[in-house]
């Protein structure tokens, strides 16, 4: 089998969508008529033009060569790739739906769901969050500002039937017209105010789970040392599952800090690529788990080494995901196939009707808090003909 062409796939959102949302995902064809889909991670804020010119460039290096060659193929892009050796995030996003797509390919022409191919399935369900509540569980995001309102948000999780929640407590100033919380004010001793309303909107959600739910406390990497020990300390009251992304990735020293300043467990890894991005914090015993982005940290093929690095160092894994049904289904088959995942993350711009609609199944969709994993050989997941006629669609032969 020859890889024939990959079509460069850019789907515009309707209305804006979350964080300006402009998934980007590739197509990749061969010459048996198998063809396989994977997504790009950094398609949210910015970058999603940049991802979209670059897997149109990388394209004829893979062009040509066996898709059931996976590491073959990724080692040609990192080692051929010049730019590759220095990293980067859209760089490593573009190889990542190239790589995501082959093992796709390599699923349906052996008849076989992506996570045999990765050493079987030790779950057949996978536990989920619902994640980021700031902006609502609603079918679109309604941004969250007062006690009430994150009593509201977290009740309606719950009676969805999740058991665990992610909240970001900083998004959002106090009111509508108020400025995000953190602006100008996020670098260094946070105001008595400011960790007043952070510290309210905690309480709400604890109080509105109860006691056997689990909440994972979100940063977004808009603290620094200084003001992620206060937010920890602050927040240690309420039982927190994980504190993720309090530090940017750059720091894994200050990350070290942190971790001996709280009982709070740290997690973090959706701006992070590669085993070496991840090697720091494994080595400094910083963080408790990792959150790696299929479509940013390298693929199945790279995300499947760093799950097993982490393995080796007593860590859990929970993929990051926040695109379309084809990224889902992509962090679906891995967290399925290894021994050390955690939970599953369920974003809110994964479950909105019209994401769900991009795919051609829905039973991606956690029901009762739980995803039971499909059998469908490669991913499982099709780009719908919903998502295919909206998308800008270019070929590299
Ligand atoms: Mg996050």
């Amino acid at each position: 089998m020859r890889i024939t062409s990959i079509d460069a796939i850019l789907i515009p959102p309707e209305k804006p969508m979350f964080g300006n949302s402009r998934p980007v995902l590739c197509r990749v064809n061969t010459d048996e008529g198998i063809y396989g889909y994977g997504e790009s991670g950094v398609t949210f804020f910015m970058g999603s033009d940049a991802v979209f010119a670059l897997i149109k460039e990388m394209a004829p290096m893979v062009i040509g060569m066996n898709p059931m060659e996976t590491e073959v193929i990724w080692e040609k892009v990192y080692s051929q790739g010049y730019w590759t050796k220095g990293n980067g995030a859209i760089i490593f996003s573009a190889l990542s739906a190239i790589d995501t797509a082959l093992w796709d390919i390599k699923g349906k022409a052996l008849g076989k769901p992506v996570y045999e191919l990765l050493g079987g399935k030790f779950r057949d369900k996978l536990r989920c969050y619902a994640s980021q509540l700031q902006f609502g569980f609603y079918d679109e995001s309604v941004p969250q500002f007062t006690y009430e309102d994150y009593c509201t948000v977290a009740k309606i999780a719950i009676d969805k039937g999740y058991d665990a929640v992610k909240i970001d407590p900083m998004v959002f100033g106090t009111t509508p017209s108020a400025d995000r919380l953190t602006s100008g004010d996020n670098f260094g001793y946070f105001s008595h105010k400011t960790i007043e309303t952070i510290a309210s909107r905690m309480q709400a959600t604890r109080e509105t789970v109860g006691k056997n739910a689990d909440i994972i406390l979100e940063m977004h990497c808009s603290t620094n040392l200084q003001s992620a020990i206060q937010v920890a300390k602050t927040c240690e009251q309420f039982d927190i599952m994980y504190l993720e992304e309090p530090i940017a990735p750059l720091c894994p020293d200050a990350t070290k800090r942190l971790s001996e300043s709280t009982s709070i467990p740290l997690t973090t890894g959706e701006r992070s690529y590669l085993r070496a991005g991840f090697m720091p914090f494994l080595h400094n015993r910083s963080l408790s788990m990792l959150q790696p982005d299929i479509g940013i940290c390298g693929g199945i093929t790279e995300c499947k080494k760093i799950a097993d690095m982490a393995y080796s160092y007593d860590v859990g894994i929970q993929a990051h995901v926040c695109g379309t049904p084809i990224s889902v289904a992509a962090g679906v088959h891995l967290e399925t196939a290894i021994a050390n995942f955690t939970i599953h993350e369920t974003h809110i711009s994964s479950i909105t009707p019209e994401s769900v609609s991009f795919g051609v199944y829905d039973d991606f969709v956690p029901v009762d808090g739980y995803i039971t994993v499909p059998n469908r050989p490669g991913l499982g997941q099709e780009l719908s003909e919903v998502a295919l006629n909206r998308a800008i669609i270019e070929t590299v032969k």
